[in-house]
């Protein structure tokens, strides 16, 4: 069974890399120089490039990690971003090391985005790039808020123990944001304490859970009277769908 580490890249970018033996697969290489300097720390050879959407700080660095090591590198299909091998489609299967992951086509942050499941044991992986945050979700620079909400709700129904590794270290920003729109969640208030304790240290607030996610982010509320109610008091004009509860809640959250 392989694990799973960071490369910290740009302010808050996460580049997760799968190890297993003496090889490695990276998610969203943006930035090419931290993978080789740590794949040359840990005597790792890459064997895989995957990325989850086109935005540069998650794909500009594919290129220059094919020319080092002639990897191949799953990810949005369209023909867009340079340097994908792979083009997957929704929920087609593929092999990292001896695991299958799933892609899932999860718009709402960018149209292209896919993220990548998979059913391992004990605990199911989810990469959701820039959709699914850490208490959070992506901004809608090419999505709608149904669009969103619909792969929010996908991610809802994929196993409680299901780890998320997002590609931003947002997590204690969006916990700021999230005890504005529900004060009193006791859950969101120990996770606020956590975080600041991990952040004060440096250390990485990832993965996380869709257990955790269901209890303390907004975006994966939306159908909670709380969340309901609290986007109704910042714009009287929102009804209760979910979708426009988001809607009105990113809004908030991009102006927060
Ligand atoms: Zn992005």
């Amino acid at each position: 069974m392989f694990k799973i580490v960071p490369i910290k890249a740009f302010s808050d970018n996460y580049i997760w890399t799968i190890i297993q033996g003496n090889e490695a697969i990276v998610v969203d290489p943006g930035d090419p120089k931290p993978v080789i300097k740590k794949l040359n720390e840990l005597n790792l050879s890459l064997k895989q490039i995957m990325v989850t959407h086109h935005h540069f700080d998650h794909s500009g660095g594919i290129l220059e990690l094919q020319k080092a090591f002639n990897c191949p590198a799953y990810g949005p299909k369209g023909g867009h971003i340079k340097g994908i091998t792979n083009p997957l489609n929704d929920n087609e299967h593929f092999n990292v090391f001896d695991q299958y992951f799933m892609a899932m086509a999860s718009p709402g942050h960018t149209n292209d985005q896919l993220a990548y499941f998979c059913e391992s044991e004990p605990n199911p992986i989810l990469f959701s790039g820039d959709t699914l945050f850490a208490a959070g979700c992506g901004r809608l620079f090419e999505g709608t808020p149904a669009e969103m909400h619909n792969t929010l709700s996908r991610f809802s129904a994929l196993p409680l123990n299901t780890l998320v590794y997002c590609g931003h270290e947002y997590t204690e920003s969006n916990l700021n944001f999230a005890i504005e729109v529900e004060p009193n969640n006791v859950d969101i208030k120990n996770r606020l304490t956590e975080v600041k304790s991990l952040r004060d240290q440096n250390k990485v607030t990832l993965p996380s859970t869709i257990e955790l996610e269901l209890k303390t982010n907004p975006f994966m509320r939306c159908d909670e009277e709380n969340v309901i109610q609290a986007a109704i008091a910042y714009n009287a004009t929102t009804d209760n769908s979910p979708e426009e509860v988001l809607g009105t809640i990113r809004n908030w959250k991009d102006n927060f």
